[in-house]
């Protein structure tokens, strides 16, 4: 953890000349826009939302546009040069898929495309799930984490039962108010019965990196672990080799490709194939094409440095805020700067003002310029009452927003 020996604002120093020629390819933040298109904001206001959805860089932009205006077709369908072209674009967007997941054994998975980590999600539950379990059969999931990981298990359950398969859902432990996983509970839970597991990379709320790579040690070699990585893919270095997962299920919407676009990666070596049910329709070629140019910018900036400068950001806001004591950061409360073994905060910050509500706080922040997201963040289970207010980062936010949001914040104190 480099941020935790060197310090965040030295490390931000160091990745300055990195990342300043990197925001400048992201044309709503650099650009002379960024007022949301109708004067309805602040001139040059700070996106710190990038959680919900990341802005596109222009290589991506220009990806989509070049694809658009001179091989727009169908894929799959055709035979003519134009559809030819978009079906090997899309076959060619799986492989790349692959090799940025660092997938150890490309010839023998499969990805599959979506809209997003919820429609990925609910297809590994509809379309692959079922023909794994059997009467009696457990499946562990996250009571904690965001809806789209919570839900379509329930809804699997469901449907099982109707079948008259009986199968048990039973919640992934987690520690006490950080959300990270307890792999010695996890281990007390493993068994013949237990068939699957489903988790998440870096939670959406406290940003914590929920030590994944620990699970399989805990339940060992036969579940099926599934991992929701919406908050890694994009933001930090993400490798199959050192996950051991089946599944890796992720949005592209927040890995700078555009909206509407995610994908699901299969292992392909336990349990039945993944194919996806039903008919499926025409395909997102435009969001595909994107996807692959978003994940070569994403290689060619360094998605180790992407993590550094956002986590050194993160670590700025964190260690400001827990100066004041008007505020509660929620989850780990310590920054990389303070070490900890136990969490890593990557680039999510979510606090409360303890008089404060979080929709009224959000309010003044955007008065001030700061675009971030203020209730309860999708979080299945109980969050704080009021909500919270999250901060998300990526690589074309700055240690001057920090300061400044810092700044407006302490005058509420
Ligand atoms: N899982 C996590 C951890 C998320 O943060 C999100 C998005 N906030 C989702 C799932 C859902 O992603 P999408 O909106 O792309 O379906």
């Amino acid at each position: 953890m480099a941020a935790a020996t060197r310090g965040p604002r030295r490390e931000l120093a160091e990745l300055g000349a990195w990342q300043r020629p990197l925001r400048a390819q992201f044309p709503i933040v650099a650009g002379a826009g960024g007022d949301g298109g109708d004067g309805s904001g602040p001139p040059r206001a700070a996106y710190l939302d990038s959680a919900a959805t990341a802005q596109k860089p222009q290589p991506v932009l220009d990806a989509v546009t070049a694809y658009l205006t001179t091989a727009n077709a169908n894929a799959g369908r055709g035979s003519y040069p134009w559809a030819n072209h978009t079906t090997a674009r899309v076959e060619a967007a799986r492989e790349r898929v692959k090799a940025f997941l660092g997938d150890p054994d490309p010839r023998r998975s499969s990805v599959h495309f979506t809209g997003g980590t919820s429609e990925g999600l609910r297809a590994v539950a509809r379309d692959w799930l079922p023909g794994l379990l059997a009467d009696g059969d457990e499946i562990v999931v996250p009571f904690g984490d965001h809806r789209a990981n919570l839900d379509p298990w329930l809804e699997a359950r469901d449907l099982l039962a109707r079948q008259g398969v009986g199968i048990s859902v039973r919640a992934l432990p987690c520690q006490e108010g950080s959300g990270d996983y307890d792999p010695a509970a996890l281990a007390a839970m493993a068994g013949p019965r237990l068939r699957f597991v489903a988790a998440t990379h870096v939670h959406h709320v406290y940003g914590a990196d929920m030590n994944v790579h620990r699970i399989r040690e805990a339940v060992g070699p036969d579940p099926v672990i599934c991992l929701d990585a919406a908050q890694s893919v994009g933001h930090q270095p993400v490798s199959l080799a050192g996950l051991d997962v089946d599944f890796l299920v992720f949005s592209g919407h927040k890995a700078l490709a555009l909206p509407g676009t995610g994908a699901v990666w299969a292992r392909g070596a336990r349990g039945p194939a993944f194919v996806p049910g039903g008919w499926q329709g025409t395909p997102n070629t435009a969001g595909i094409v994107s996807l692959a140019a978003a994940l070569d910018w994403l290689d060619a900036a360094g998605t180790d440095r992407i993590g550094r400068w956002t986590s050194a950001l993160a670590s700025v806001l964190t260690d400001g805020l827990s100066r004041m004591p008007a505020y509660e950061v929620l989850g780990c409360r310590t920054s990389l700067a303070a070490d900890t073994a136990v969490q890593r905060r990557g680039s999510i910050v979510t606090f409360r003002h303890r008089a404060i509500g979080s929709q009224d706080l959000g309010f003044v922040l955007f008065s001030h310029g700061f675009m971030v997201r203020c209730d309860d963040h999708c979080q299945a289970g109980p969050g704080p009452e009021g909500g919270s207010v999250r901060v998300s980062l990526h690589v074309y936010n700055t240690l001057e927003e920090m300061e400044n949001l810092l700044t407006a914040l302490a005058t509420l104190q």
